[in-house]
Parts: C-alpha cells; sequence; structure tokens
C-alpha cells in the first residue's frame, strides 16, 4: 500500500529530477516553444517541495492537492493549469484515505489525465504530455518500471509528430522532427514514482 510519505517522495524525487533535467527541458522547449518549460517547472516543483516541507499532509490525496495547487498558483505557462490539474484531478480521486494500492493510483490518475485532457483539449498523438502520461497510465497495472518504459517511450514517439496543441502547434510542420518538451518532463514525473517505491 502507499501511503502519504509514498506520495511526498514521488514529489520529491520529481523535483530533484526535473532540477536535473531543466537545461534539457528548455532546450527542448527552445526548439519548438518559448524556451521556458525547464525553469516553469523548476520553479514549480520547488514551491511543492517547500510547501510539502511545512505543511505535514496526512493523506495520499492531500499530498497531491496541496502540490496540484502550488503548480497552478506559481508555474507561468501552458504546462502549470494542466500540471496542476492532474495532480489536483488525482488527488482528489483518491480521497482521504491514509493508504491505497497501486490499483487505486491508477484509477485516479487516468481520471488525472482526463482532467488535462478535457482543460487542454488535447488526445492522444497531439503531441504534448498526453502522449507520455496516457500509455504510462495504461502500463500502471504491470507496475512502476513498466509505467516509467511506457512514458520514456511515448516521449520519444512524439519526435515524428506535428503538433496539433499548444505553443508547438503554431510552428505546422517545423514542429516535426523534435521531442515534446511536456511529454518530456511527464516521463520523469512518472519515473520518480518508481524511485518512491524504492524508499
Ligand atoms: P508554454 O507553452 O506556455 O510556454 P511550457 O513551455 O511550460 O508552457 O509547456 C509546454 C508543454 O505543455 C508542451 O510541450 C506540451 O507538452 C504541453 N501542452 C501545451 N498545451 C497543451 C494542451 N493543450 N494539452 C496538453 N498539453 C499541452
Ligand atoms: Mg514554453
Amino acid at each position: 500500500m502507499l501511503d502519504a510519505d509514498f506520495f511526498r517522495r514521488w514529489m520529491a524525487a520529481t523535483a530533484a529530477s526535473v532540477h536535473r533535467e531543466a537545461d534539457r527541458l528548455t532546450a527542448l522547449d527552445s526548439a519548438i516553444g518559448d524556451a521556458d518549460h525547464g525553469s516553469n517547472l523548476q520553479r514549480g516543483f520547488t514551491a511543492v517541495r517547500s510547501a510539502l516541507e511545512k505543511e505535514a499532509q496526512d493523506t495520499p490525496g492531500a499530498v497531491l492537492t496541496l502540490a496540484g495547487r502550488q503548480l497552478i498558483s506559481t508555474v507561468g505557462g501552458a504546462s502549470g493549469p494542466l500540471y496542476g490539474t492532474l495532480l489536483r484531478r488525482t488527488g482528489k480521486a483518491l480521497g482521504d484515505a491514509a493508504e491505497v494500492s497501486t490499483e487505486q493510483l491508477a484509477e485516479a490518475l487516468r481520471a488525472g489525465v482526463d482532467g488535462v485532457m478535457a482543460l487542454g483539449g488535447a488526445a492522444p498523438g497531439d503531441k504534448t504530455m498526453i502522449d507520455a502520461l496516457a500509455p504510462a497510465v495504461d502500463a500502471l497495472a504491470d507496475g512502476f518500471a513498466a509505467a516509467r518504459a511506457a512514458a520514456e517511450e511515448g516521449a520519444v514517439a512524439t519526435t515524428p509528430l506535428q503538433a496539433r496543441k499548444g505553443r508547438a502547434s503554431y510552428l505546422g510542420e517545423r514542429s516535426i522532427g523534435h521531442q515534446d518538451p511536456g511529454a518530456t518532463s511527464s516521463a520523469l514525473l512518472i519515473a520518480a514514482l518508481e524511485e518512491a517505491a524504492e524508499g
């Protein structure tokens, strides 16, 4: 079972990998966006980490709801409200249980991803974060390692796609041949689940 500490470790591990990969995320966003994705997420997850250190949220749902709120209020750009919605919706779906199963997390994340699709209007194949998140949720039944692999594959598979949502879509065909920054950061978020599980 996964308790509030697991979810705190998940957010801390995400913050650490976003920090480590910030330059790469920004480089990807400079090719098909406005070169701020790394700094946007770094600002957001730094705020998430300090909020979680200050307030002792004692359920998985409360940890994710607080994290989502921080992302919405601190990240400028499209990705803040989208990631914020992902975590808030997921947290809401987990309710006030003190511990949840991996199956419950998978179900809740599916509600979160549905929330992102409803807010941003993107479907799989539009070259967005959805292309990493949706396959990861499907793979989660087979464990965190399978989810990580699916998210990473999904992110890499955005390269030949033409963007149909977000800033990259303004480039039309010129968005082809570049990996999507948001799908890349979503793969970091999913990979951090495995790190959190390792303790
Ligand atoms: P901005 O585009 O406002 O500069 P960021 O650079 O932080 O915001 O994030 C860009 C990423 O956000 C994209 O790579 C894409 O994955 C994701 N994104 C943008 N618009 C959407 C959308 N409508 N639905 C889902 N994801 C989106
Ligand atoms: Mg950007």
